[in-house]
Formats: C-alpha cells, sequence, structure tokens
C-alpha cells in the first residue's frame, strides 16, 4: 500500500498531526522533498515537536522513516533536530532513519546567499525563511550540489572544495561585497556535522523497492501545500521543490512506483504565511476572531498569518492538482462560535464570475466573492463520532466535499492524537 499525505492548500494545514496519527499503519514513512524551511508541529504523549526534516514518523517506536532524495539536507539542522528528540526520550538509530545518498546537502553558504539576496531586496524583500533552500535547489540545477553520498569518500569530497568555494566567491565576495568563505571552515562543517550521519545514508531506491516487494505499507509526506508547488503554486511566491504527490515516487528515489491513495489534509478556513495572492484574505474583525481562534502565529516568527474563509476555487484546484482520493478536513474546532462560517464561492476577475483557478496576474486581481453558512457555538472538541457534532457542523462537512468533489474521510477537532472523527 502506498500512501501519500499531502496539503491542499498553503501549507500549515495540519499534515504534520495526520501522519503522526497515521503513522501507526504503516511500516515506512518517506519525506520526499524540501528542507527545513517548514515545519510539522506534531503534540502525543511524549510533548510538544516541531519536525523541520525528520519524517513525522520518527515519534512512532517501529516506523522506518526514509530521508529521500528529492531533499535537501542541512546537516547542521538535523543534527540538532536528531539531539533535541534523543533528549526527550525519541530513539533515533540507522534502523529507523535513512538517509537516501542521493539528497542534496544544504551548505552554510546556501543559507548566507540566501540572507545576502533578502537585505539587497531590503523593502521588496521576498520573505524567504533564509534557510539557503532556493540557493541549494539552484545548485542542484547547476549540477555543483553536494548530496549525502559524497560523505562516504571524505577525501575526495575535500578535494572538491576549493573550485566549489572559488565559484561561490565570486558571488559572495565580488557580487554582494561579503567576506569571503573560506575552505577551511567549509570541509570542517562538514566534518563535524555530515559525517555524524554516514551510518544512516543508504540507496533508498534499493531500499525502497525491496519494501515494496515485501508489501509492505509507505506512506509519503509532503511539506506545504498544492499552492507553494513551484511547477503548479502561486509562482514565484511558492517553495523550490514539487510539493505535490505525484512528486512522491521521484523524490523517493522510486520513479516506477504508483500510489494507491492520495489524502489531501485540508483546512477548514484559510490561511497564508508570507506574500503572494491570497484571495480570500479578511481584514475585518472576522479576520481577526479566527486568527485568534486559530491561534494563527507563524510557528518560528511570531508573525500574525494571513487568514481568511474557506476557498472553494483554491481548495478544488488543491485537490484536482494532487489528485486526492480522500480528504482529512482540520481544524473544524477553531470555527466553533463563529455566528456564520464565511466561504468562497468564486472568484471575480475584471467582472467575470471565475470558478477555476487562475494563475498569474489574473491571479492578482481576483477578488473573492463570499457567501455564509449557518455557524455552530458548541466546542467540538470532544467529538468523536459524526454524531457527536452539531447539525451546521454536519451540513459544512457535506458542503465542502460537494464542493471539491472528495470525500471527508477525517475530521480533525484538536491537536492532540485522539481528537478526530473517521467517517469511513
Ligand atoms: P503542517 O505543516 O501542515 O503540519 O501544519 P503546522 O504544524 O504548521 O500547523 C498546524 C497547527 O495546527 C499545529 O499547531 C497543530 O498542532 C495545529 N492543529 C492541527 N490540527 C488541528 C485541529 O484539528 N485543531 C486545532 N485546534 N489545531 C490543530
Amino acid at each position: 500500500m502506498l500512501v501519500a499525505i499531502v496539503g491542499v492548500n498553503w501549507g500549515d494545514e495540519g499534515k504534520g498531526r495526520m501522519v503522526d496519527l497515521l503513522s501507526d499503519e504503516y511500516d515506512v514513512v518517506v519525506r520526499y522533498q524540501g528542507g527545513n524551511n517548514a515545519g510539522h508541529t506534531v503534540v502525543n504523549e511524549k510533548g510538544k515537536f516541531i519536525l523541520n526534516l525528520l519524517p513525522s514518523g520518527i515519534l512512532r517506536e517501529k516506523t522506518i522513516n526514509v530521508m529521500g532524495q528529492g531533499m535537501v539536507i542541512d546537516v547542521e539542522h538535523l543534527f540538532h533536530e536528531v539531539e533535541h528528540l534523543r533528549q526527550s526520550g525519541i530513539n533515533i538509530s540507522p534502523q529507523n532513519l535513512k538517509i537516501s545518498d542521493q539528497a542534496t546537502i544544504c551548505l552554510p553558504f546556501n543559507k548566507l546567499l540566501d540572507e545576502l539576496e533578502e537585505d539587497r531586496l531590503g523593502a521588496n524583500k521576498f520573505g524567504s525563511t533564509r534557510r539557503g533552500i532556493a540557493p541549494v535547489y539552484s545548485d542542484k540545477y547547476m549540477k555543483k550540489a553536494l548530496r549525502m553520498g559524497d560523505l562516504k569518500d571524505f577525501v575526495k569530497l575535500k578535494s572538491k572544495l576549493p573550485s566549489l568555494v572559488e565559484w561561490k566567491n565570486l558571488l559572495i565576495e565580488k557580487g554582494y561585497g561579503h567576506a569571503p568563505i573560506k575552505v577551511d571552515e567549509l570541509a570542517k562543517w562538514l566534518e563535524q556535522f555530515g559525517l555524524y550521519f554516514l551510518p544512516y545514508i543508504i540507496d533508498t531506491t534499493a531500499f525502497l523497492s525491496s519494501m515494496i516487494k515485501e508489501n509492505k505499507s509507505l506512506m509519503f509526506e509532503a511539506q506545504l501545500g498544492t499552492l507553494r508547488d513551484i511547477d503548479y503554486g502561486i509562482y514565484p511566491f511558492t517553495s523550490s521543490s514539487n510539493t505535490i504527490a505525484s512528486y512522491a515516487p521521484i523524490g523517493s528515489g522510486i520513479p516506477f512506483a504508483h500510489l494507491d491513495e492520495t489524502l489531501g489534509i485540508m483546512k477548514a478556513y484559510s490561511t497564508c504565511v508570507g506574500a503572494g495572492p491570497f484571495v480570500a484574505e479578511m481584514f475585518d474583525q472576522e479576520g481577526d476572531n479566527l486568527r485568534e481562534a486559530g491561534h494563527e502565529y507563524g510557528a518560528a516568527t511570531g508573525r500574525p498569518r494571513r487568514v481568511g474563509g474557506f476557498d472553494i476555487v483554491a481548495s478544488r484546484y488543491g485537490v484536482l492538482i494532487q489528485g486526492a482520493t480522500a480528504i482529512a478536513l482540520t481544524k473544524l474546532d477553531v470555527l466553533s462560535g463563529l455566528k456564520r462560517i464565511p466561504v468562497v464561492v468564486a472568484y471575480e476577475v475584471d467582472g467575470k464570475r471565475i470558478d477555476f483557478f487562475p494563475k498569474g496576474e489574473e491571479l492578482e486581481r481576483a477578488k473573492p466573492i463570499y457567501e455564509y453558512l449557518p455557524g455552530f457555538k458548541e466546542d467540538i472538541s470532544k467529538a468523536r463520532r459524526l454524531e457527536d457534532l452539531p447539525l451546521a457542523a454536519i451540513s459544512y462537512i457535506r458542503y465542502l466535499e460537494k464542493a471539491v468533489a472528495c470525500p471527508i474521510q477525517y475530521v480533525s477537532v484538536g491537536p492532540s492524537r485522539e481528537e478526530y472523527i473517521k467517517l469511513f
């Protein structure tokens, strides 16, 4: 059984929480794209964990976790993430964590270049997370990046560094006027944080194909949502990788594999971090109430997130692009107390009503067409069956299913592991 769990919207849908819940049913959990530029928050009996790089299955005892070749890995960050979890009593070893030899290493100069460019842009800055993600994916396509497997022959790896550093300094020193980076420091960093992971590095194509042969169940875990996909999202306000489900086999090392199911994680309302077109955005008191109820502030920065009602146009597109076969609706509990539930039913562009998600300039000009559904005031966090929910909440669930043309299989009513309803 091969299942992908992906975000339908802009990210922060609560994927980490759903993967944590479901990972128990799978033998292997694989991350297939991105780096430490986003985080999953998982709350369970051991505590609250923010996972930037590690697959969410790491919190389960029997699950094998794989970091696929589509990922970019800052080994210093990974080192700290691993050590932090160990201090909380989580077991991490080469038995339950495997890293692709083809995964790209995100280097300190990638991070530095991310910062230098954001600072250069000043007021027009991009809103990058400054973690080096765009620069390192660029290096990958320039065919100059280092891969995890390079660490296996450290002497050879070190011999590649002078020309790499010379090339980068053309930009860092001569372009941005920053102090040049040094070969020795880079080598030391790789030795300190890279070599630590040597026992974890494997050929994930060989490993995962043998898992499939043995009929093991695999879950693929994405970071961010459809609208952040580099090719299908709101470019250029996207991530630098493919976040969508169809990339899961490629970014994991098994491009020949076919997904059996794709679970789309969809939030009961809209949030968007950073710049870019966000048609559903609400600027009034109703928006502020939603932000407060959902604690919608950036995990790392504390910045208020942009919020809006559920966006049918964007979500239907998200479900379509992901090829979702079922939906997990999250954060429904946040809506309790709202007199009416705001929903974007269509967009208006230049006086015309639009139902299909537009791109580029058209998206920039789009205005939301809002309608309102009856709200509910009961606290629903204790509901464990559909019947436990107020009628207005059930009607909302059924309404959304129809609107995005996909069955809702799970409804999440709180951040903790047991706070959910399974519909089928
Ligand atoms: P991810 O990147 O998609 O995993 O999302 P994040 O971890 O950034 O954001 C999800 C946030 O919402 C976390 O703080 C979760 O603990 C929380 N969360 C997830 N599901 C629910 C839910 O159903 N209700 C509530 N109230 N919070 C939730």
